[in-house]
């Protein structure tokens, strides 16, 4: 029976993971410094004992004497700011957990033969000049810039998997998440389906930024999550980069009308300074995790931010995750 180690299992997709990991009876180990994870994420757990969770930062090296991780045998290395509000706000801790926490869960893997899937970005390809992005491509990034900190971190990251993998036989899988979603993000995090629904449902105007004809492919969250799991699951993946997302591509102001519409909302539109470096288009070609996996996503766009807009509404009082 597996046992898994999540780090960032506090956060957006580190949650949804551990749920389901623990829906297909596994053991699982969760850890997070908490410095966008929430407690609210946690509490599904309260009282399951299949499930243990150790405050701790996965850059740390001494999480691999945690007792803890005795056992072993999936590492799901999640933990990282995501969204561009959270890791311009903590650089260096996203620099750390990407490249020394990367190498410190590798070291965990070599020692005790556990699998290790390292969640990268699509970031990696920047701002991309081949479009849709596949895996092969070599990206059009900057070390100086605001999402510096967070992609090239990720690509020292996929360097370290790559070490590993080549020199101590690592059973290690890199998957490049493109964007995604679910009503599991917090409300201020910061992200464009999080502000568009939070907008629409409060009657705010949405806030586009520049002229929203810049492009994003949103993958609903279950389907991220299955697509990590096969990742895992299946020798095809060792040793690959894989791309993760939706291959469906929408402006942003495609999408903030959508999010208008479906929420019923009377907001309008307003548009804001684009951020720098926003890359211009993103699009996953996902081939390879056809072929390899036999991924692909099921959930729809608008099928997906109903969802995401109901859960929203329910909790505009109560607040958020
Ligand atoms: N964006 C926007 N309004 C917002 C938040 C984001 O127009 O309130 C845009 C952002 O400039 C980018 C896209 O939506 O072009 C996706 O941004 P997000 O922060 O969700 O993720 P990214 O893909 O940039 O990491």
């Amino acid at each position: 029976m597996s046992k898994a180690l999540i780090t960032g299992a506090a956060g957006f997709l580190g949650s949804q993971l551990a749920a389901r990991l623990r829906a297909e009876g596994q053991t699982v180990v969760a850890i997070d410094n908490m410095s966008s994870g929430t407690e609210q994420r946690l509490r599904p757990f309260a009282g399951d004992e299949g499930f243990t969770f150790v405050a701790y930062d996965a850059a740390d090296a001494g999480l691999l004497a945690l007792p803890e991780l005795v056992g072993v045998t999936d590492i799901y290395h999640l933990a990282s700011p995501a969204s561009p509000r959270f890791y311009q706000a903590l650089p260096f801790e996203t620099i750390e957990v990407n490249t020394t926490g990367t190498r410190t869960l590798l070291e965990l893997a070599r020692r005790t033969g556990a699998k290790l899937v390292y969640t990268s970005t699509s970031e990696a390809y920047g701002d991309p000049l081949e479009h849709p992005q596949n895996e092969e491509y070599r990206g059009n990034v900057t070390t100086w810039g605001p999402r510096a900190c967070y992609d090239e971190a990720k690509r020292l990251g996929e360097v370290y998997c790559y070490e590993y993998g080549q020199r101590f036989g690592v059973a290690v899988k890199v998957a490049r998440l493109f964007n995604t979603y679910s009503a599991a993000l917090r409300n201020d995090d910061g992200r464009v389906i999080s502000n568009f629904v939070g907008q629409a449902l409060a009657g705010d105007d949405l806030t586009v930024y520049g002229d929203g004809s810049q492009t994003r492919s949103f993958c609903y969250v279950d389907d991220t999550v299955r697509g990590l799991r096969l990742m895992m699951e299946n020798p095809a993946a060792n040793g690959q980069i894989i791309n993760i997302g939706n291959p469906v591509e929408h402006t942003i102001l495609e999408l903030a009308h959508t999010v208008i519409r479906l929420s019923g909302s009377t907001s309008g539109i307003r548009f804001m300074p684009l951020p720098q470096d926003d890359p211009k288009v993103r699009r996953p070609d996902i081939a390879k995790a056809q072929s390899l996996l036999g991924w692909k996503p099921d959930i729809a766009l608008e099928e997906g931010l109903m969802r995401t807009i109901e859960v929203y509404r329910g909790r505009r009082e109560g607040g958020g995750p």
